[in-house]
């Protein structure tokens, strides 16, 4: 099967690097060329020069963009996906995306012959470098039999969720709860440590008990007490998903109290913030407020 790959952001780049290395015939596209010659140079896949020029061949097409409208626009005009990809050929969309937009992008796809599912990550950048994410899928089972030989290049757990969207949604929910769990974790350890508490030790009690979380397990202790807080997944990435899972529970007529107020939350600290920082560096946010630091 011959692959295309569009946009080699945090993840995009590992994941891609996964593809090129399971000897599938790659050519990559990202907005910034530099990247992509960068990445050419790299592993030997072709550098092209527009979505079009990548996919032309492709027998899969891989997005992985910041939003399903970021996919959308790369539809459209004589270097658009919509003019380039071939008839049987698949989209295979590893945004974390909309589910209503992912639905208009299939229907617009599907007047061209071309299949979509989307099929949003989870695993980090380390798991992609591992080739060790979940993938969510949505879409027809027997595209994703047909796309997941290249799927397993960088995906260990390949989980069928539902029709057009329902990886999306999925995806969504997963990560809100990430946010609620990074957050909650924050404000609790920033009073133990006004108790007297320190956080190692509360850490070492919450995860041998029933308050624990990823957040406490993993992302407090490596990036939090160290202080490294290293940048692999960015914070206004969270943000949008977080208010994604809560605009779908608006839509769905869902009461998700806490949902809305951890998307207020985190669109505050992503405007606090700004575009670079990672998620877990909202936890200064938390520490700002309560006067301590969580360490
Ligand atoms: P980054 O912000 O690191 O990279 C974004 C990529 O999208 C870059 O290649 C960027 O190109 C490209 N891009 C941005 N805007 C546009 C546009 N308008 N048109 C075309 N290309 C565009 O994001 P990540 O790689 O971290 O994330 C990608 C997706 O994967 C997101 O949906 C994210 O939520 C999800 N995800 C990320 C994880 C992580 O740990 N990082 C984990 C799981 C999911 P350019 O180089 O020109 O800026």
């Amino acid at each position: 099967m011959h692959v295309a790959f569009l946009g080699l952001g945090a993840i995009g780049w590992p994941m891609a690097r996964r593809v090129a290395e399971a000897k599938f015939p790659l050519a990559v596209w990202n907005r910034t060329a530099s990247r992509a010659r960068e990445f050419s140079e790299a592993t030997g896949a072709r550098a092209a020069t527009s979505p079009a020029d990548a996919a032309r061949d492709a027998d899969v097409v891989i997005t992985c963009l910041p939003n399903s409208p970021e996919v959308m626009s790369l539809l459209d005009g004589g270097d658009g996906l919509l003019a380039a990809m071939r008839r049987g050929a698949a989209l295979v969309d590893c945004t974390s995306g909309e589910p209503a937009t992912s639905r208009r992008i299939a229907e617009r796809l599907r007047e061209r012959g071309v299949d979509f599912i989307d099929a949003p990550v989870s695993g980090g950048v380390s798991g992609a470098e591992k080739g060790a994410l979940t993938v969510m899928v949505g879409g027809d089972r027997a595209v994703l039999d047909r796309v997941r030989p290249v799927l397993e290049s960088f995906g260990q757990k390949i989980v069928h969720c539902g029709a057009v969207g329902a990886g999306d949604a999925l995806k969504a929910v997963n990560n809100a709860l990430l946010a609620v769990h990074i957050w909650s974790a924050a404000e609790g350890l920033a009073l133990l440590v006004k108790e007297g508490v320190a956080p190692a030790t509360a850490l070492d009690v919450i995860n041998a008990s029933s308050g624990r979380s990823n957040a406490s397990m993993n992302l407090i202790p490596e990036r939090v007490l160290t202080r490294a807080f290293p940048r692999t997944f960015r914070l206004a990435l969270l943000d949008k998903d977080v208010g994604i899972a809560a605009a779908v529970a608006s839509a769905d007529a869902v009461p998700a109290p806490m949902l809305q107020l951890t998307a207020a939350l985190w669109k505050l600290a992503h405007n606090s913030l700004g575009e670079v920082a990672d998620h877990v560096e909202t936890v200064k946010i938390i520490e700002q407020w309560a006067g301590v630091e969580i360490a």
